[in-house]
């Protein structure tokens, strides 16, 4: 093993680390998606064996001793038959989970039903991530969605009556042919049933998507405007805003994601999972799975053929920048000082001083953030970050 799987195993602060598994199968292709999933099923059993054993093999290798959230994510997980999926849930619920670890599986719409709820209910899972994207049939269909408004709408009604956990809705906005009042009509049905959390994401045209061929990125089509003013009708709605695209009822951020933008560790497994470790000494070890099923099938070893990279120094450091000015509450001084044995205003003292004269980033004794509008131009203010810290 390279020295710093040593340094891996050694460290203190990856005797808790989260767990993110990645199912990788969908029933179709939605014309936007760039996440990795395949629709041919044929090897699905195999990739779930070797995703298990993967995870009790990092668990063991690593010295995990604390698992405080869990993601099972995709994919569609809830496209696993009804067996394999109680087979994951109870492979999982053997782990060293805390008492109050927060369990996210995804799902769409198309999947639910009263016998998956009831499977799910009876598991380690409490919350439930719902990928709804729209109430608009011809949104819907622009996106090259599975489900029409009427099984969204029914599914959640289903999920209304059976499921006591959390609930997380999905929807996507600035979709080319939306309007305002169709994005906002969207919120206003998704919170007719109530979850406790709500990703609103504004479509972006990932290149080598269906949807990317058909829209230039520059055009009318995509009017950003829309996810800004839907974004604050949430918010006048009661859901805080608490990173770039997620909003939660007080107290129902999610922890997983949090601990994420935070970096800190976790471990990815499944074709196409991503681990990110602490190496102890100032940096990060990233562990990325092949995002290829026979290859992943065909590789021996703790890795499974995954690649490796340690990110140390400048890096690392403007990781945790890109990371944490994405959350609203921005970087607690302490966590920076902690984690890099140097004060944040010693790191990037220009770009403070001027975002905070523009009104874009404000400071406290505890923490330094990007504004409400700041948090507009995070692209722009990790720019600036970064030409400093070169
Ligand atoms: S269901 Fe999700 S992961 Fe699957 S293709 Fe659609 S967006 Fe991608």
């Amino acid at each position: 093993m390279p020295k710093s799987y040593t340094a891996l195993k050694a460290s203190e602060s990856n005797k808790s680390a989260s767990l993110y598994i990645h199912i990788p199968f969908c029933n179709s292709k939605c014309s936007y998606c760039d996440f990795f999933s395949v629709t041919d099923h044929s090897l699905m059993a195999q990739v779930l064996d070797k995703t298990m054993e993967q995870t009790a093999r990092y668990i063991d290798y690593f010295g995990i001793k604390h698992i405080p959230t869990v993601y099972i994510g995709g994919g569609t997980p809830t496209s696993l038959p009804l067996p394999l999926l109680e087979k994951l849930l109870a492979s999982v619920g053997n782990l060293p989970l805390e008492e109050d670890s927060e369990c996210t599986i995804e799902a769409n719409p198309e999947t639910v039903t009263p016998e998956l709820l009831a499977l799910l209910s009876g598991s380690c899972i409490n919350r439930l991530s719902l990928g709804i994207q729209s109430f608009s049939n011809s949104t819907l269909k622009t996106l090259g969605r599975h489900c029409d408004f009427k099984t969204n709408f029914l599914k959640l009604e289903v999920i209304q009556r059976l499921w006591k956990g959390q609930l997380s809705l999905d929807l996507i906005s600035s979709v080319p042919g939306q309007s305002l009042s169709d994005s906002i009509s969207d919120i206003d049905t998704a919170i007719s049933f109530g979850p406790d959390h709500i990703s609103l994401y504004a479509l972006t045209l990932e290149d080598g998507t269906p949807l990317a061929w058909s829209y230039d990125p520059d055009s009318q089509a995509i009017d950003d405007n829309v996810w800004i003013l839907a974004a604050d009708h949430l918010e006048i709605s009661g859901y805080r805003r608490y990173e770039v695209s997620n909003f939660a009822l007080p107290g129902h951020q999610s922890e997983h994601n949090t601990r994420y933008w935070k970096l800190l560790p976790y471990i990815g497994t499944g074709p196409g999972g991503v681990s990110t470790l602490h190496t102890g000494e100032r940096g990060l070890f990233r562990i990325a799975n092949l995002p290829d099923l026979e290859r992943y099938l065909s590789s021996d070893g703790l890795l499974c053929g995954a690649e490796t990279e340690e990110i140390t120094g400048k890096s690392y450091i403007f990781e945790y920048l890109m990371m944490g000015f994405r959350m609203t509450a921005g970087i607690l001084k302490s966590d920076f000082l902690a984690t890099f044995g140097m004060e944040l205003s010693e790191v990037i003292p220009e770009t403070l001083a001027e975002w905070k004269n523009k009104g874009l980033a404000s400071e406290t004794d505890e923490a330094v953030n990007l504004t409400k509008e700041g948090l507009l131009f995070l692209n722009q203010f990790l720019l600036d970050a970064l030409s400093e810290l070169e």
